[in-house]
Formats: structure tokens, sequence, C-alpha cells
């Protein structure tokens, strides 16, 4: 099995702050991946997009975007906007050479799960639409979020899926564990991933405090809230080929370090 471990955005040991010297650093640091972050807005133009995306061929490090928050595709009046940030951010992780572009679906509100998950599966199908006519070669990567307020648990991800492939499941392991007060099942999960048969996983790792709402706030991976060490040791058992884990610690590089010191230690080379 093939790991890649990135930081989300430029690592913070980066001597000037920006995407090509970020995806330098990271490759310095012997990590393998970093996702654009454009969750503020899609600052960057096609331009430097394809700069950087020269830089990580070139390097050999993997890239991945994380679309804008302010998404919802659940709400009527705010779905077209949302779009039109995940739409931009596909058209920039094409140019940068990205496989995925993540964004967290939306929130359920006075609606039922049903028809929240009818509305997020019409979005995904008019972006893949989009993305297919304009060539853009991305999937949509929807993330599994950690608010009981928030659509995205992995069976309704992996529900969406099922009928649009090129939309894919973004495991965040941090926050399956918050939505489900501070547990979390590595083998279900994997499992379920394993009968998706995806050749490559993208996935979200870091420590993370939460209320009986869900997701508070990223902490280091130190309190082991979840384990990191206790994922590795599901992956390394399982059938999965490859995956991706972005490191999220307020801490960034140094977390993704110590996961990769957690990968050695437990067999993997
Ligand atoms: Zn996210």
């Amino acid at each position: 099995m093939k790991i890649n471990i990135g930081t989300a955005g430029v690592p913070i040991s980066t001597k000037e702050h920006n995407t090509i010297e970020g995806i330098r650093r990271v490759k310095e640091l012997g990590l393998q991946a970093m996702e654009v972050e454009f969750v503020r807005g899609v600052a960057m133009g096609n331009g430097l997009a394809k700069k950087a995306g020269k830089v990580a061929k070139e390097d050999g490090i993997i890239l991945s975007v994380h679309a804008p928050y302010y998404i919802n595709l659940c709400n009527p009046e705010k779905a077209e906007a949302s779009m039109k940030r995940i739409l931009d951010s596909c058209e920039r992780a094409h140019h940068l050479g990205a496989e995925v572009v993540v964004f967290h679906p939306g929130f359920y509100g006075d609606l039922s799960k049903e028809e929240c998950s009818k509305r997020v599966f019409n979005a995904c199908k008019e972006m893949n639409n989009i993305l297919r006519e304009n060539k853009w070669n991305v999937k949509l990567g929807m993330e599994t979020t950690g608010k009981v307020s928030q659509f995205g648990t992995l069976d309704e991800i992996i529900d969406i899926h099922e009928k649009i492939r090129n939309c894919i499941p973004v495991v965040d392991w941090s926050h399956m564990f918050a939505r489900d007060n501070g547990k979390i099942d590595f083998a279900e999960i994997v499992k379920k991933l394993e009968s998706l048969n995806l050749p490559k996983y993208h996935t979200h790792f870091s420590g993370i405090e939460f209320t009986e709402k869900g997701e508070r706030r990223h902490i280091v991976l130190e309190y082991k809230q979840p384990d990191f060490e206790e994922l590795v040791k599901v992956l390394m058992r399982s059938r999965i080929k490859e995956m991706t884990i972005i490191c999220e610690s307020p801490i960034l590089e140094k977390d993704a370090l110590y996961m990769i010191d957690t990968l050695k230690r437990n067999g993997y080379n």
C-alpha cells in the first residue's frame, strides 16, 4: 500500500508564504502532498495555478484543492453561488493538476435528510456536467462533516458517489470522530471504503475537540483524539492500494512528520 502524507496549505516553516514555495517546502520536508486552500475564496488565477502545477509535477508532489467554506448546496438561495465557488475551485484545480476538489456539501436546516440528499445530488450532477463540458480533469470530493447539523455522514456521501462516480468520498477521520462524540471505528470505515474499489482515496486527519453538536476545533495529534496509530494499523492490513492523508493539525508539518514516523514505526516503508 502507498500512503501519501501532506499538509493542509503551505507549511508554517515556509520562508515565503505562497503556493509555489509551499510545494518546494513540502518536498524538502520529505512529504508527498499538499492541499491548496481556497477556504476563504478563490483568489488564485489560472496562470499562477499552471505555474504552481508545473512545480508540483517536477517535484513529484500530489496536489488537491479545498474549496471555500461558504457552501450550502441544500439551501436553494445559496446553491447557485455555492456551485460557482466549487466550480471556480475546479477550474484552478485542473490547471494545478490537482486530483480532487474537497468541499463540505451543506446544512440540513429545516429540510429532511432525504430532501437534502436530493439537492446535493442535483447540484453534483450539474457540476459534473460542467466539468465534462470544460474537460476539467478533477474529481468532486465530498467531505464527511464534523457537525450533526451538516449534511455529510459517510453513508450519505457514499450514496451520492454510487450515483455519480466522479463525486468521491473524502473521509475526514477527525470529523467522523467528533460527530460521533469521540467514537470511531476505523476498521468499519475502511471496510466501507474498500467496497468502493477506488484506485486511490483522499482523506483528512487531525486531532479534534468536540461537544455534543460535533466538531469544535482542530488540535494537535498528540492528544490521540482520534489516535492516528490506530488508523495506521487498520490501513496496513487493508486492501486499499493508495491513500493520501492531509494533516490539518494546527502545527501542520510537525504533525505531518509525526505521521511519517508513526507509519515507519508500524512497518511502513
Ligand atoms: Zn474540509
